[in-house]
């Protein structure tokens, strides 16, 4: 093959929020499967918050990429080359690996996606990953009634759009909460929310206004200042799905109290006997996909989930787009178109 691999490594470990000069690009030689491998060339890649963790040599419950590595990432593509039955040139498959364009996958861990169905990069977000962790958050810990109140934060975002219009087709009264007017707007006209509330504003104020009987679910996505006004606002028996903190990835771990967005007081949980949880969608989640993808092209059929994605061109600016996510500036799900 005359063309090149391009492929983003780790050059640097950020301290605080990632700038350009933690990354490298550069074109390296395709890479040729082995027995059971499968060389794809990657036309999406997805852009997430949880790859800021894999940054960094904190302890977790991944191991992180290591310094030189290619970054590590979720991609959509076309099969070039197979040594497995299953996969032939030219089938559409999703679970391509790291922040390049060539990647060689086992054949195991890919699987066929049909593009009459959704769009190749929809296997990216509302059918892939985050649209997977709504619905298993949902599922197993958020547990929305009918008439049941629930939060939703970065509810524009990959995850939060989702889990949104699932809690909706389940009969609660969804409430997101999103940063400005424009993602505000976009979630009550396009998503359909019963309302959302910008997180720039008096937070406070706007809750006591949409939701003077308290709460019952809220899905946690982002910490801070966000998680300080709502906790409070929980109702007896109330679940908290504890998803995701993305305000506080860019903190050193064991970072003193200075500096630190602000925590809610959990004294209330056990009074309130509420039930706060958090999961890792890989655990256990992926074991589900056939019966979450079922769920999801039932709603998409029946005009119950719309989606949107934010999607910029080129591998190249995967690095900025990346940082942006991590300040808000991605509307939607991010994803790199490759080419
Ligand atoms: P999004 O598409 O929602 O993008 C991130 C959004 O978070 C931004 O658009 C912004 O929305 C908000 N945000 C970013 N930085 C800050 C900040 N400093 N303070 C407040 N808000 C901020 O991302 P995802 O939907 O992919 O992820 C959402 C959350 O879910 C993340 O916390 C992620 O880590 C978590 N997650 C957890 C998984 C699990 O298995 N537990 C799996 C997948 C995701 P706005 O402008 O509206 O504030």
């Amino acid at each position: 093959m005359s063309e090149n691999n391009l492929q983003v490594l780790l050059r640097r470990r950020p301290a605080g929020e990632p700038v350009a000069e933690d990354f490298e690009v550069v074109e390296t030689p395709v890479p040729v499967p082995g027995a059971g491998e499968v060389l794809i060339r990657a036309r999406f890649l997805s852009l997430d918050p949880y790859m800021r963790g894999r940054m960094s040599d904190a302890k977790s419950y991944a191991k992180p990429v290591e310094l030189g590595g290619v970054m590590e990432g979720l991609s959509v593509g076309e099969v070039v080359a197979s040594n497995h039955p299953d996969f032939a040139p030219g089938d559409t498959v999703m679970g391509g690996s790291g922040w390049q364009r060539f990647c060689v996958v086992e054949a195991a861990k890919l699987r066929k996606v049909d593009c009459n169905e959704a769009p190749l990069s929809a296997n990216l977000g509302v059918l892939g990953m985050p649209g997977l962790t709504a619905w298993v958050g949902l599922e197993d810990i958020g547990e929305p009634k009918p008439g049941e109140t629930v939060v939703i934060s970065a509810a524009s975002g990959a995850v939060g759009q989702v889990a949104g219009q699932i809690a909706k087709a389940r009969g609660a009264r969804v409430i997101g909460i999103a940063g400005g007017a424009k993602k505000c707007a976009f979630v009550v006209r396009e998503l359909g929310f019963d309302a959302c509330l910008d997180h720039r504003g008096d937070l406070n104020a706007q809750l006591d206004a949409a939701c003077p009987e308290g709460i019952d679910v809220y899905w946690e996505n982002v910490g801070g200042h966000v998680q300080e006004a709502v906790f409070p606002r929980l109702r007896d028996f109330g679940r908290m799905v504890m998803c995701g903190m993305i305000a506080q990835y860019n903190q050193a771990p064991g970072a003193d109290a200075a500096g630190a967005p602000p925590g809610p007081n959990l004294g209330p949980v056990v009074r309130k006997r509420l039930r706060i949880q958090g999961f890792i969608v890989s655990d256990k989640g992926w074991q589900r996909y056939p019966q979450f993808r079922a769920v999801m092209l039932g709603l998409m059929k029946s005009g119950q989930l719309v989606w949107k994605e934010d999607v910029v061109q080129g591998l190249r600016k995967a690095p900025e787009a990346f940082i942006g996510l991590l300040k808000g500036q991605n509307f939607g799900k991010l994803v790199i178109a490759i080419d």
